[in-house]
């Protein structure tokens, strides 16, 4: 930052402060107070990010994969010693509790640690013989320049869903953050400018639109890795695509969870009341709506109405606060109608987290868990991301009519479902209609070592971010045929 309090991008191995003409501000959700201002960079500095990515492309591909990953070994050791600074500067841009944002970091350390595999990840394969004296085999290059755009809700985590499989592979990587939460990629590439990357392999422009349509119709950028809400990851995808880049693009979620009769309550609903207000429900694995099987509804309902009257909600870095504010004062004003066109569709709201504030905060953008119970299946509640702290149930009488409902919808991020019976939890893994499925688990984020399996409205794309989709995404096969006759060469 400099001293007008003005974030800076990283291009080619050094800050710049940016020649934008539009900035935007910073803000601190708990107390919308401004905390620093970031670049709209207009398309020029895209173009300078990429062409010194270019250029140092030559070389980092030629780097062997055994080099490339040391700088990921110390950027890992960085991170790690500098794991609460970092996780401040999350709760205060992003708004989460400080034991959230530490969380998050770990799971994106744990990429940084996969993609240290990459000389064993990014191996081909090969056969001798295929004819007589003919060997083929499959090799993995590197693409060349690539980057990312990102969300706010993971400021730290997911520019790491990408970021260490782009360079381990031998890839030049550009960094579009969200203009929400720019500082902790800030943070992250003070650490990156340490951790010894040569010049242009590692670049951070800060933006908005302007910046990633530059990046989208940029010739020299072959891909595209995009997490956000469906309607831009549809539109980075279309756009990507039809420029000829490869292109990975997760959007927004609508997580069902089931509840059945048999499930342990005290244990499901514990997990349920982080599941849906962990993170004030900003997050693209939350659980959005509960669907009770038979029996499961009372119990369920009651102790749910608990757990959300009880959250402690405030400002995520004060002592035993359990939630902290949406993202923005659209978000809240979004949540709150929302909340309100469920009453509407004849939901009755059991907890409501509407007009609350929160002592000393009183500027926040609080929205305290809420309750919907008999959400309307075929409302416009039932449809849409709502993104805040707001979890709707609903009830059903089988289990076929609970995965029914699962099924109901566009998106197809996580199922999750409360049971202890192994017949009914593999019926469901094998027909719920979602790339990620939990089991008595609430939150069914794959580690570091799994693809991030989003499906449906929820994924644009083939190869997900993480672990060997990462490594598949960023490089390209070559097959070589080769023959080597005897007589064609010297004899020794
Ligand atoms: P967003 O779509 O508003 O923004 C994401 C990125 O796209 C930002 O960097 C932003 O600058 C850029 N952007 C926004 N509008 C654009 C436009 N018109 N043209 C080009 N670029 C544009 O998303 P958000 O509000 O930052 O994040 C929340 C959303 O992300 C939710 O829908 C959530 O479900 C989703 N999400 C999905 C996953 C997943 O793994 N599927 C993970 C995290 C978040």
């Amino acid at each position: 930052m400099n001293t007008n309090g003005q974030l800076l991008n990283f291009i080619n191995g050094r800050w710049q402060t940016s020649s934008a003409s539009a900035y935007g501000d910073v803000l601190n959700p708990a107390t919308a107070q401004v905390q620093a201002h970031v670049p709209l960079s207009p398309g020029a500095e895209v173009d300078a990010a990429v062409q010194a990515a270019a250029k140092a492309f030559h070389g980092w591909r030629r780097t062997p994969v055994g080099d490339r990953i040391q700088p990921l070994f110390k950027l890992k050791n960085l991170l790690e010693e500098n794991l609460d600074d970092i996780a401040r500067t999350i709760t205060n841009e992003c708004g989460k509790i400080f034991a959230e944002s530490v969380g998050e970091m770990r799971r994106g350390i744990e990429n940084v640690e996969v993609a240290c595999g990459a000389p064993v990840l990014m191996q081909g394969y090969n056969n001798e013989d295929i004819a007589s004296g003919i060997d083929e085999h499959m090799i993995r290059q590197p693409l060349g320049v690539v980057a990312a755009i990102t969300p706010f809700n993971f400021p730290g985590m997911i520019p790491l869903w990408f970021l260490p499989y782009a360079v381990a592979t031998g890839n030049c990587f550009i960094l579009k953050p969200s203009e929400k939460v720019p500082m902790t990629s800030q943070m992250l590439f003070e650490l990156i400018e340490v951790a010894g990357f040569p010049a242009g392999v590692l670049q951070l422009v800060n933006g908005g639109k302007e910046t990633v349509d530059a990046l989208l119709d940029h010739p020299t950028v072959r891909a595209i890795s995009f997490v956000g809400s469906t309607p831009v990851a549809k539109y980075v995808y279309s756009r990507a695509t039809a420029n000829g880049k490869r292109a990975q693009c997760q959007g927004g979620a609508k997580n069902p969870v089931v509840v059945m009769p048999d499930a342990d309550m005290e244990t499901t609903t514990r997990i349920m009341g982080d599941s849906a207000f962990g993170c004030a429900g900003q997050r693209c694995l939350a659980a959005s709506v509960a669907i009770t099987v038979g029996e499961a509804k009372h119990p369920f309902t009651e102790a749910m109405a608990d757990v959300a009257a009880s959250r402690k909600v405030g400002y995520g870095l004060d002592e035993g606060v359990q939630m902290g504010p949406v993202i923005t004062a659209e978000s809240q004003a979004r949540v709150e109608r929302l909340i309100e066109q469920g009453a509407r569709e004849g939901a009755n709201v059991l907890v409501d987290g509407r007009n609350h504030k929160v002592g000393g905060y009183e500027d926040g953008y609080f929205v305290f868990p809420t309750l919907l119970d008999g959400v309307n299946p075929g409302g416009e509640l039932a449809k849409t991301e709502i993104f805040g702290p707001v979890l709707s149930l609903m009830h059903a009488n089988t289990v076929e009519e609970a995965i029914a409902l699962v099924n109901n919808r566009a998106y197809g991020n996580m199922a999750c479902i409360f049971t202890g019976s192994g017949a009914v939890a593999r019926k469901f893994r094998y027909e719920a209609d979602a790339g990620n499925i939990g089991i008595n688990i609430g939150v069914a984020a794959p580690m570091a070592y799994f693809p991030f399996s989003g499906w449906n409205e929820s994924f644009f794309g083939d190869l997900h971010a993480q672990s060997h989709h990462g490594v598949e995404f960023y490089t390209q096969t070559k097959v070589v045929v080769e023959r080597w006759p005897q007589e064609w060469s010297r004899q020794f």
